[in-house]
C-alpha cells in the first residue's frame, strides 16, 4: 500500500519541500524588515527634497507632520534635525480649542443685540 493513503498525507516532494522553505524564509524577511521596508515605501533621499538642516522661515521638521523625534522623517532617509526643513514641508494642523471654536461676543455686544431685539 502507498505512504500516501496510509497517512492521509500526500509525500513531500523536494520542490514542494524548497517551496514551503522559501516561503517561510520570505514571510520571515517581510515580519523582521524595518518598518518603512515592510510596507514598501522606500525613503526619499534629502538631495531630491533639497533638505536642509536650518529653517525655512517657519518651515521646521518639528513643526512637519512627517517628523520622527528626536532625528527623524517618515518619507525622508538619513538624520534629520528638528530645525531642519524641506521642499515637502508639510505643517501639523493646530487642534481647534473649544474657546476658539465659536465665536464669541463680548458683554456690550451682546447687549446691544438684546435691546434692539426687545
Ligand atoms: S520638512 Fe518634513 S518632510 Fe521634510 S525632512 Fe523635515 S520632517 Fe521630513
Amino acid at each position: 500500500m502507498p505512504e500516501e493513503s496510509r497517512s492521509g498525507l500526500a509525500p513531500l516532494s523536494r520542490r514542494s519541500l524548497l517551496q514551503r522553505v522559501a516561503g517561510v524564509a520570505g514571510a520571515a524577511t517581510i515580519l523582521c524588515a524595518p518598518p518603512s521596508l515592510a510596507t514598501g515605501a522606500p525613503k526619499i533621499s534629502q538631495k531630491a527634497v533639497a533638505y536642509q538642516d536650518h529653517p525655512d522661515g517657519n518651515k521646521r521638521c518639528d513643526k512637519c507632520i512627517q517628523f520622527q523625534p528626536p532625528n527623524a522623517c517618515k518619507i525622508v532617509d538619513g538624520t534629520i534635525s528638528p530645525q531642519g526643513s524641506c521642499r515637502i514641508f508639510a505643517p501639523i494642523r493646530q487642534a481647534v480649542s473649544p474657546s476658539s471654536a465659536t465665536p464669541r461676543l463680548s458683554n456690550s455686544a451682546c447687549s446691544r443685540m438684546v435691546s434692539r431685539s426687545s
